[in-house]
């Protein structure tokens, strides 16, 4: 479907607004103005921006903040960032966080539950979409994430 960005970011929000009212956690958006719409399917989007969001939830102390933002790249596509102030990941796992099953450090995953299939499962469907996710991290400080997208026009044979 075609969907408007903002729309998609600030429902994604809303999801989650009862969860982050409980961890004292702040959320943001940040678009670019040029920023329209995108040619997606809407509930495997949805599913990916909620995998991300709620890494981000899961692995930022209280009193954090996530951000959600878009911006057009030089090379026609549409940005989607997920970024959190959160615990980071170090340099040597980066590598391998899109694995199936990959976590960090399984002592400070034990407790948080999950599986380790979030960002792989993201990773699969946003290649569905001919885009791709990458992660940036700096470790104990922020965690961000970034989906590109195609601008599919309607009617090009795309969903
Ligand atoms: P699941 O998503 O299946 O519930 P999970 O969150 O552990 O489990 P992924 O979403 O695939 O699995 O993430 C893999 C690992 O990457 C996590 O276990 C965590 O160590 C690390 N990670 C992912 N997102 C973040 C983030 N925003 N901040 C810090 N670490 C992260
Ligand atoms: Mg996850």
């Amino acid at each position: 479907q075609r969907t408007d960005v903002r729309e998609l970011l600030e429902d994604t929000i809303d999801r989650f607004s009862v969860q982050m009212q409980q961890k004292d956690i702040q959320s943001a958006t940040d678009l670019d103005i040029d920023v329209g719409s995108v040619w997606i399917d809407r509930d495997h989007m949805d599913q990916v921006l909620d995998n991300l969001v709620s890494n981000s939830l899961k692995y930022t102390p209280d009193g954090g903040k996530v951000t959600l933002g878009a911006y057009s790249t030089e090379d026609g596509m549409v940005a989607i960032t997920v970024t959190d102030t959160g615990i980071g990941i170090p340099k040597q796992d980066l590598d391998r966080i899109f694995e199936r099953f990959y976590r960090v450090d399984k002592a400070r995953s034990r407790n948080m539950g999950g599986t380790g299939l979030g960002l792989s499962i993201a990773r699969e469907m946003v290649l569905a979409h001919e885009g791709h996710i990458s992660l940036e991290s700096e470790f104990g400080q922020w965690t961000k994430v970034t989906v590109t997208l195609p601008l599919h026009e309607e009617g090009d044979g795309v969903h």
